[in-house]
C-alpha cells in the first residue's frame, strides 16, 4: 500500500483517487471548493485542511489542477508544497499545463532534493473513471519507473516522453491535433447536412474512407449519429470548451516561443472563441459542441 496526497479533486481528480483507493491505497485529499468532495462521500478518503496537511507523511502527492497559475503557486508560491515539506514524497503533477512550468517547478524540486515529474493524461472523465487514462510523463527514467504502479493504478498506458516537461508537450500536441480533427469533422458534417446528406449516411461513409477519425468514429460531434457521445446528450459531460481552448492557448504560446508556425491550431482556437461569445454556456459545453458554430440550426435540437 501507498499512502497518497491528492490535490484537486474536480472531474478528473474525484474518479482518479476512487481507483487508487481500489488498488488499496491509502489516500489524502485536498479541494479548495467543498462541493469537489461530493464524489468521494463514504469513498474511504482521509480529508485535509490544506494540501500541505495532504502532503505531509505520505509516499506520493498527486496534483490535478486547472492551470499554470495555481500549479505554480501550489509547488513554488510562499505557502507552496516544496518550501514548506519536511519529507520528500514524490511529486507528480497530472495537470495540463505548459512545459515551461512544469520544468521550473522540477528544477526547484530538485535543488531541494524532491523527485518531481509531469504526467498529464489523455482519456478524459471517462477514462478516469474506468482507470483507462494515458499517462505521457517527462522526467527522469527511474523516477518515471518508480511513479508507475500509482500511475498504473489509474490508467492503462504509460508513456515516458522525455525529460522534464515532455509530457506536456506530447499532451499539447495531441490535443491540438484533437481539436483539429474535432473542427474538421464538424465542417464536413454541416456541409453535407446543409446539401441534403443525412450526418448518419455522411458518417458512415467517412468512416470507410480517407476522412475517418477518431471525432467521426468515437466523438461524433453531429446529435443523434452515436448515442453515448456528449452531442446527443445536448454536449453535456466531455471535455469542456474553455479545457480545449486552454489547452490550445498553451500551443500558441509555445509556438510564439520557439519560432513555429501552427495556423490551424491558432485557427481552432480562435473558433472555440467565437462559438464562447455566441453560444452562451458554450465553455461548459463538450468540445464536440462546435458542431454548432458550423450548423447554428442545432440549437433547437
Ligand atoms: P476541474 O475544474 O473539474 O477540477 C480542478 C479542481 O482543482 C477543482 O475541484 C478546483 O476546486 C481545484 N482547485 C483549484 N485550485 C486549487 C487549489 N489551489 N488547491 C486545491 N484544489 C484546487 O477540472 P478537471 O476537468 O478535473 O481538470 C483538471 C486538469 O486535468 C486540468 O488541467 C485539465 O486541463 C486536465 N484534463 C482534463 C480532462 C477532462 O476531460 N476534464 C482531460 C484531460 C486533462
Amino acid at each position: 500500500m501507498i499512502s497518497v496526497g491528492f490535490i484537486g479533486i474536480g472531474n478528473m481528480g474525484s474518479p482518479m483517487v476512487l481507483n487508487l483507493l481500489k488498488a488499496g491505497h491509502a489516500v489524502t485529499v485536498f479541494d479548495v471548493n467543498d462541493a469537489a468532495y461530493s464524489q468521494l462521500m463514504d469513498a474511504g478518503v482521509a480529508v485535509a485542511n490544506s494540501a500541505l496537511e495532504a502532503a505531509v507523511g505520505v509516499d506520493v502527492v498527486i496534483t490535478m489542477l486547472p492551470n499554470d497559475k495555481i500549479v505554480g503557486e501550489m509547488y513554488l508560491g510562499e505557502h507552496g508544497l516544496i518550501a514548506h515539506l519536511d519529507t520528500r514524497p514524490l511529486l507528480i503533477d497530472c495537470s495540463t499545463v505548459s512545459a515551461e512550468i512544469a520544468r521550473k517547478v522540477f528544477q526547484v524540486a530538485l535543488e531541494k532534493g524532491f523527485a518531481f515529474i509531469d504526467a498529464p493524461v489523455s482519456g478524459g472523465v471517462m477514462g478516469a473513471r474506468d482507470g483507462t487514462l494515458s499517462f505521457m510523463v517527462g522526467g527522469e527514467k527511474s523516477v518515471v519507473e518508480d511513479a508507475s504502479i500509482i500511475l498504473h493504478a489509474m490508467g492503462k498506458r504509460i508513456f515516458h516522453a522525455g525529460q522534464s516537461g515532455a509530457g506536456q508537450i506530447a499532451k499539447m500536441c495531441n490535443n491540438m491535433l484533437a481539436a483539429v480533427l474535432m473542427a474538421g469533422t464538424a465542417e464536413a458534417l454541416a456541409l453535407g447536412s446543409r446539401n441534403g446528406v443525412d450526418p448518419r449516411a455522411l458518417t458512415e461513409i467517412i468512416n470507410h474512407s480517407t476522412g475517418r477519425n477518431f471525432m467521426s468514429e468515437k466523438w461524433n460531434p453531429w446529435p443523434g449519429v452515436l448515442s453515448d457521445a456528449p452531442s446527443s446528450h445536448n454536449y453535456q459531460g466531455g471535455f469542456q470548451v474553455a479545457l480545449m481552448a486552454k489547452d490550445l492557448g498553451l500551443a500558441m504560446s509555445n509556438a510564439q516561443a520557439h519560432g513555429a508556425t501552427i495556423p490551424l491550431g491558432a485557427l481552432v482556437r480562435n473558433l472555440l472563441m467565437l462559438h464562447q461569445s455566441q453560444s452562451e454556456g458554450a465553455a461548459k459545453l463538450d468540445l464536440s459542441s462546435i458542431q454548432l458554430l458550423f450548423a447554428p440550426s442545432l440549437k433547437a435540437v
